[in-house]
């Protein structure tokens, strides 16, 4: 299997050799898990296209938003939590050299389209990712990236991802590295989707409701990160008032709020937040126990 990765594939000569040199993230103390914003903007990212609005136009970098996606890290181990179309330029701004296994939330174009770009990892990796994923969530990516879940042919260096499929079933919860990955049913309009509580920490994007069944994996957080979208009411994600009110009933140490429109801004957002909550921005990175 190793020697399909040995040598930079020839139909990219510019491949450069691994990024042996390159600042990289201290390493998680032992027993905490790490979560890095790689995105915290809405589908449409922020500044948005042809927007001249306050917020759009800032100079705050804080105000300035990729598509939604985290790193989750613990010990040696980096799990990439979906794959935006901006995968690239995150892991190179966040020092995201190495990646050990990919988890999604759910198929939404700003969630997934990014996939192609992980073909760098099993370079780096010189082997396969393992791609966590519910049944509808698989049957989307192998529409969009089927050639990326078939074994690589030895003879043919061709440079693309090798994606292994791994379902997640009845949101049962599953192992990374011997750490305990809990997937959260999460309604985002009418469609399910997961969230994933790692230790005492829980990632909640892309939810307009919270089903009941579902706040006994929310119990005794230190870190929560929930939708909030914008302060308007929307028909897939929390608004501003329904994410605080939720942060409320859950009552985690620390609520960051993530997948964030234009109508936020971050500093004068920030001011009117409760204790505890605060707006998330592109590179903050938080911890919690594991
Ligand atoms: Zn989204
Ligand atoms: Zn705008
Ligand atoms: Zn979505």
């Amino acid at each position: 299997m190793r020697s399909l990765y040995n040598s930079p594939p020839m139909s990219n000569p510019s491949s450069p050799p691994p990024p042996r040199q390159l600042p990289s993230r201290r390493r998680p103390r032992a027993g905490t898990v790490e979560l890095v914003f790689l995105g915290s903007g809405t589908s449409a990212g922020v500044p948005m296209i042809g927007c001249a609005c306050d917020v759009c136009t800032s100079t705050d970098p804080r105000d300035q938003r990729t598509r939604p996606s985290v790193v989750i890290r613990y010990g040696e181990t980096q799990v990439l939590v979906d794959t935006t179309p901006e995968l690239r330029l995150q892991a190179i701004a966040n020092h995201i050299h190495r990646i050990d296994a990919v988890v999604f939330t759910h198929a939404h174009a700003d969630h997934i389209m990014g996939l192609d770009d992980v073909r760098r990892f099993n370079y780096v990796r010189g082997g396969p990712l393992d791609v966590w994923a519910d049944a509808a969530t698989h049957q989307t990516l192998q529409t969009c990236f089927h050639y990326a879940f078939r074994e690589p042919h030895p003879e043919q260096k061709v440079f693309r991802p090798h994606l292994v499929r791994r379902e997640i079933r009845n949101r049962r919860h599953f192992t990374i590295d011997g750490v305990r990955w809990q997937p959260i049913k999460l309604l985002h309009g009418e469609l399910p989707v997961l969230g994933f509580r790692v230790g005492r920490l829980a990632y909640c994007t892309d939810v307009s409701t919270i089903p009941a069944e579902s706040y006994r994996f929310l119990e005794g957080l230190d870190v929560l990160v929930l939708d909030a979208l914008q302060k308007k009411k929307h028909t897939t994600h929390f608004n501003l008032e329904e994410a605080i009110e939720q942060a409320k009933r859950i009552k985690a140490k620390q609520t960051w709020f993530t997948h964030i429109a234009h109508g936020l801004g971050h500093e004068a957002t920030n001011r009117e937040l409760p204790k505890g909550m605060r707006l998330a921005y592109d590179g903050l990175a938080v911890r919690a126990e594991l």
